[in-house]
């Protein structure tokens, strides 16, 4: 197999360098950043890579019902095959507990009772009934609903990577990458996987490639934190996000927007021997990933909004990070060639990546080894 050079080392990078790796291609990854980074931080706002901010949740039930769904359905099965051939990474089920509160009117109580019904009709394709409580004929006024799910843990996989890497004979580069301009490419094989910066790569990227930005607490020792948490969130190994989560509505809508919005959603997630807490989505009209929003108002929202679980959350010593996040509106992620380019693919813009990128990842590099029907499958990649 070719020379293949992948730009990017987060989830997606480096998970595409192994699986084409496997497939017996010279890697070359390049990410500018140092590969045991987790949170880095600028001058006067913290930023980090998405994949290092991540809660890790594996969706791999809430796929959509066709054939990306389906994949994503394997996620599972595909950290389980992935930790076989290179050790840990982090992979481990836990519990996912919806919350809401605050149903007072009949407006939110139907709201509820709406995403209820959606959330459990999902499960319900793929897990045993058991699982799934029926929605009962009278929602309460505050509640959560657990489910069974998988995680990631952020911690560990950024631990884990570097050597796994090193062991399949991915070449690491700490280099930053120019766009990529008409002409010759670098190598036989280029892969775009820079997550929210691939457009500044190259511009002609599809216009449904689009950047959020991120935001969230990060708790370095949840045990300084645990006395603060209600007594059923603390020490459980649930990721916890409210029923009525409001990023993917704003992401749904990026495409119509005028202006700046942001939105916040209080959930926490374990991280390592610490917790991450929120978060807020910021998108702005428009393409370009542009500079980090103010940090200031975006974290005073969600303390605020953490405050709803508990008065003391608002309260937690820890720093304010944010991430550049890609995702596409309207439509599936980019897995593919570039139109036009020989030689060139992008891998970006996944709605639940830590479900999708595993089972995508060996299907496009078994692409780039020259498998013509490898993506057939997929919609609106
Ligand atoms: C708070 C939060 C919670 C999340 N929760 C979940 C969740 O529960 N489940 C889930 O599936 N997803 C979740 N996500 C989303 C998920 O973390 C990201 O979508 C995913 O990590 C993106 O991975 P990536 O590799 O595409 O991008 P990134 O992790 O952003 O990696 C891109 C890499 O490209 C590098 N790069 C950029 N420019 C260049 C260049 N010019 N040359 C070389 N390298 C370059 C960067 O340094 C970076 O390392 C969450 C994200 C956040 C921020």
């Amino acid at each position: 197999m070719a020379d293949v050079w992948v730009i990017g080392g987060g989830l997606a990078g480096s998970l595409l360098a192994l699986a084409l790796a496997e497939r017996g291609a010279r890697v070359r990854l390049l990410d500018p950043a140092p590969a045991q980074e987790t949170l880095a931080s600028s001058s006067a706002v913290a930023v980090a890579r998405a994949s290092a901010l991540s809660y890790g949740g594996v969706p791999w039930w809430a796929g959509p019902p066709d054939d990306l769904g389906a994949l994503m359905a394997t996620a599972p099965a595909c950290w389980q095959r992935l930790e076989a051939r290179h050790g840990p990474l982090g992979w481990r089920p836990c519990g996912l507990r919806l919350r809401w509160e605050g149903g007072e009117s009949p407006a939110e109580i139907a709201s509820i009772e709406a995403a209820l019904a959606g959330v459990q009709a999902l499960a319900g394709r793929h897990l045993p009934a058991a699982a799934v409580l029926e929605p009962s004929s009278r929602v309460p006024r505050s509640g959560s609903l657990r489910l069974p799910y998988g995680r990631v843990d952020g911690r560990c996989l950024a631990a884990a990577l570097p050597l796994a890497l090193e062991r399949a004979g991915v070449e690491r580069q700490r280099a930053h990458a120019g766009p990529l301009l008409a002409g010759p490419l670098p190598a036989d094989q280029v892969v775009l996987a820079a997550g929210a910066s691939c457009r500044s790569l190259l511009p002609a990227l599809p216009e449904r490639l689009r950047v959020s930005w991120a935001g969230l607490l990060a708790v370095e020792d949840a045990a300084a934190c645990s006395p603060l948490l209600p007594a059923e969130l603390a020490g459980g190994d649930e990721i916890v996000m409210p029923l009525l989560g409001q990023r993917q509505g704003l992401e749904a809508r990026a495409a119509q927007l005028q202006g700046e919005e942001w939105v916040v959603d209080a959930g926490l997630a374990p991280w390592g021997k610490g917790l991450l807490l929120g978060q807020t989505t910021l998108v702005r009209a428009g393409l370009a990933k542009g500079e980090p929003p103010d940090p200031l108002r975006l974290e005073a929202a969600l303390r605020n909004a953490l405050a709803a679980i508990d008065p003391r959350l608002a309260e937690v010593r820890a720093p304010f990070h944010q991430a550049p996040v890609s995702f596409t509106s309207p439509g599936g992620p980019l897995v593919g060639p570039v139109a036009g380019r020989p030689g060139l693919w992008v891998f970006a813009g996944f709605s639940g990546p830590f479900a999708l990128v595993p089972p995508l990842a060996p299907l496009l590099a078994a692409a780039i080894g020259g498998d013509r029907n490898a993506l057939a499958r997929l919609p609106g990649c």
